[in-house]
C-alpha cells in the first residue's frame, strides 16, 4: 500500500504494544467493556463494576452520541465525562470515549484515557491531525464504507502528528446483507496484520447488532488473532437510550468472558508438544506462548489463569 510511511508493517514483522494505563494493547487480548452511551450515574458505575468483576480490562461508554437522527439522544457531554471518572475511581478501570468535534478534544482528554474516533468520523481529517497532537492512545474506528487502505491512511494522519498510540477497532461495513446491522469483517484481522503493526481490535456489537451474536462473533475474532474486542454491556438493555438491540446483560457478558478464558487456553494449548505445527512457532513472536503469567507485583491479566 502506498504512502504508509509510518504505519505499515516493520521489515522485522515487530508489532506495537499500545500502553493505557499499564494495559499492554497489542500483547494479550484486551476487553473493552460498557454501555452505548452514559446515562444516569447507577447505570455507569454498576456497569463499570459489573464488567471489571467479569474481567473487563477497560470501560466503554460514550458522553457524545453521534446519532443518524438529530432528535435522538445525543449523549450527556461534560456530565457524561463526570460519571466515567466517577466510575473510573470507583473501579480503576481505564476510560475509553468517543470524542466528535475538534473542539473538544483537549478537554474530553482530561477525562478519557483513550480518545475513540467513531466510525462517522473516521475521515474527518481535522479530527484525525487534533487527536494526533492529543498523544493520547486513540481507538480509530473502520468507518462503514471504508478500505483498508482508507481506514490505514487515516491511522497515518495520527501517527504523522506524533502519535504513535493508534488501536484500529474493525465495527463492521455495509454491504446488501440487511439481516445484521453491518457485516462484521474479520478478515481485517489477519489483513491489518500483514499490512501493520497496529493492533486490531474487534467490536461485535456494532457489527451484528444483534445481541445474540455478539457471543459467537468475539470467540471467532479471538480465533483469528485479534488483540481485543469491544463490547457493549447494559444493565437493562429492553431501556436504553441507545442500541438497545445489541447490548449484553451482566450475566451474559460474564458468560461470554468465561468462553473466552477456555477459548484463549486453547489457543494457547496449540503450543504444546502434541500440536507439532503450531509449537514451531512458539517465540517466534506469534499469539502462541505470550505471557502466560504476570510478573511479580502486577495483578494478573484476567486471562492468565486459564493457562496455569
Ligand atoms: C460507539 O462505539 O459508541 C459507536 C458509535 O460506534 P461506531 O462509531 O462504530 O458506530
Ligand atoms: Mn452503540
Amino acid at each position: 500500500m502506498k504512502n504508509l510511511k509510518l504505519v505499515a508493517a516493520r521489515p522485522d514483522c515487530q508489532r506495537s504494544v499500545i500502553n493505557v494505563q499499564g494495559i499492554e494493547v497489542g500483547k494479550d487480548l484486551v476487553v473493552i467493556a460498557g454501555p452505548c452511551s452514559v446515562e444516569t450515574e447507577r447505570q455507569t458505575i454498576e456497569t463499570a463494576v459489573a464488567v471489571k468483576r467479569a474481567g473487563a480490562n477497560m470501560l466503554r461508554g460514550g458522553a457524545f452520541k453521534p446519532r443518524t437522527s438529530p432528535y435522538a439522544f445525543q449523549g450527556l457531554g461534560l456530565k457524561g465525562l463526570k460519571i466515567l471518572d466517577k466510575a473510573k475511581k470507583e473501579t480503576g478501570l481505564p476510560i475509553v470515549t468517543e470524542v466528535v468535534d475538534t473542539r473538544d478534544v483537549s478537554w474530553v482528554g482530561e477525562y478519557a484515557d483513550v480518545l475513540q474516533i467513531g466510525a462517522r468520523n473516521m475521515q474527518n481529517f481535522s479530527l484525525l491531525r487534533e487527536v494526533g497532537k492529543s498523544g493520547k492512545p486513540i481507538l480509530l474506528k473502520r468507518g462503514m464504507y471504508s478500505t483498508l487502505e482508507e481506514w490505514l491512511n487515516c491511522a497515518e494522519y495520527i501517527l504523522a502528528e506524533g502519535n504513535p498510540n493508534v488501536i484500529l477497532c474493525e465495527r463492521g461495513i455495509r454491504t446488501f446483507e440487511t439481516y445484521t446491522r453491518n457485516t462484521l469483517d474479520l478478515s481485517m484481522v489477519p489483513a491489518v496484520h500483514h499490512e501493520s503493526h497496529l493492533p486490531i481490535i474487534i467490536d461485535p456489537s456494532h457489527g451484528t447488532g444483534i445481541r445474540e451474536m455478539i457471543e459467537p462473533m468475539s470467540l471467532a475474532a479471538l480465533m483469528a488473532g485479534a488483540d481485543g474486542l469491544e463490547i457493549e454491556v447494559h444493565i437493562d438493555p429492553p431501556n436504553a437510550l441507545s442500541d438497545k438491540e445489541q447490548q449484553l446483560t451482566f450475566q451474559q457478558f460474564e458468560d461470554l468472558m468465561v468462553k473466552l478464558r477456555k477459548a484463549r487456553a486453547f489457543i494457547l494449548g496449540l503450543g504444546s508438544a502434541d500440536a507439532p505445527i503450531a509449537s514451531e512457532s512458539e517465540g517466534k513472536g506469534t499469539r502462541a506462548g505470550k505471557g502466560k503469567t504476570a510478573r511479580a507485583g502486577e495483578e494478573p491479566h484476567p486471562f492468565s489463569d486459564a493457562v496455569d
